[in-house]
Order: structure tokens, then sequence, then C-alpha cells
């Protein structure tokens, strides 16, 4: 139970963490206002990527 999702780490995620995390990260991506655009991934938190930019 130690490794809770992280903010900024959304973009660094791999990928048995996102389907570890799966409904953490679906929650906060369903309604994505950012973009990274370093990373091309997309939150509703500017807190969880790493190069926010508003969409
Ligand atoms: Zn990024």
């Amino acid at each position: 139970m130690a490794d809770t999702l992280k903010a900024k780490s959304l973009c660094k995620l791999k990928r048995e963490i996102i389907s570890k995390h799966f409904d953490e990260i679906a929650a906060v991506t369903r309604n994505s206002q950012y973009i990274c655009s370093k990373c091309a991934r997309t939150s509703e938190g500017k807190k969880w990527l790493c190069k926010p930019v508003t969409l």
C-alpha cells in the first residue's frame, strides 16, 4: 500500500503502475484541462504533468 499515485508522476508512469492505479488515473484524466507539451499526456490538474499547457 506504500506506492500511491504521486503528483507530477503522470508523465513518468510505467505500464504496470498505470494498470495498478488505472481508476485513479482515469479520475484525473477524465476532465482533462491540461496537456503535457513534452509527453502529450493529459490531466485535469497541472500538478500531474511535467510541462503542462492549457488545452
Ligand atoms: Zn510530461
